[in-house]
């Protein structure tokens, strides 16, 4: 059951990840362990406002997960059954953080499913500590030059202060 073509599982976790934290990461690191190849997928996502650009955003993810060898790095601007079609996967892992990601999960979930029955998500939560911790909120806190060590690993931090000079 789920296997893929060689008979490897292969799931897809996309978001926009505008910069990634400890929050997308923990899901990664549980998600690479239940499956066998995990895709991140980075939406460039032209009517959100974003901090860093498709390749910043990629780089980041790159550098924080080199560690982990089942995990690729991609980029994406299509519908996201259409990249996995594109990319023959059809399992989407998703974080849920507090209730109020539920419903647009929810209909996310359900939407992707009624374009493509084949496809079907899977959601995962990440460490109680990190269940309020928001990409938003770090950029938030990082624009006032507050400490953002606790909810980025260090080299988001880095590049938070570049994008936020002290002056
Ligand atoms: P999007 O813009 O699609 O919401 P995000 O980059 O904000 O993308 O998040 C991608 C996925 O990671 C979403 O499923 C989101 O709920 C999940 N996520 C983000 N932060 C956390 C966190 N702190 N704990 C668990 N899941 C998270």
């Amino acid at each position: 059951m789920m296997r893929q073509e060689h008979g490897i599982t292969v799931a897809v976790y996309p978001g926009s990840f505008d910069p990634v934290t400890y929050g997308h990461l923990d899901i990664i690191h549980r998600a690479a362990k239940v499956f066998d190849k995990l895709i991140v997928a980075v939406l460039n996502n032209t009517s959100k406002n974003a901090l860093f650009t498709l390749e910043e955003r990629m780089e980041l993810l790159r550098k924080v997960t080199a560690d982990l060898p089942n995990v690729e790095i991609d980029g994406f601007r299509d519908l996201m059954v259409n990249y996995m079609k594109q990319r023959n996967v059809r399992l989407i892992v998703r974080g849920l953080r507090a209730v109020s990601d539920f419903e647009y999960e929810l209909q996310m979930a359900s939407t992707n499913h009624k374009l493509n029955p084949d496809v079907e998500t899977f959601f995962m939560t990440s460490k109680p500590q990190f269940s309020y911790l928001s990409s938003s909120i770090v950029k938030e806190i990082a624009k006032f030059h507050g400490p953002v060590e606790d909810l980025v690993p260090a080299e988001v931090e880095e590049e938070l202060r570049k994008k936020f000079p002290q002056t």
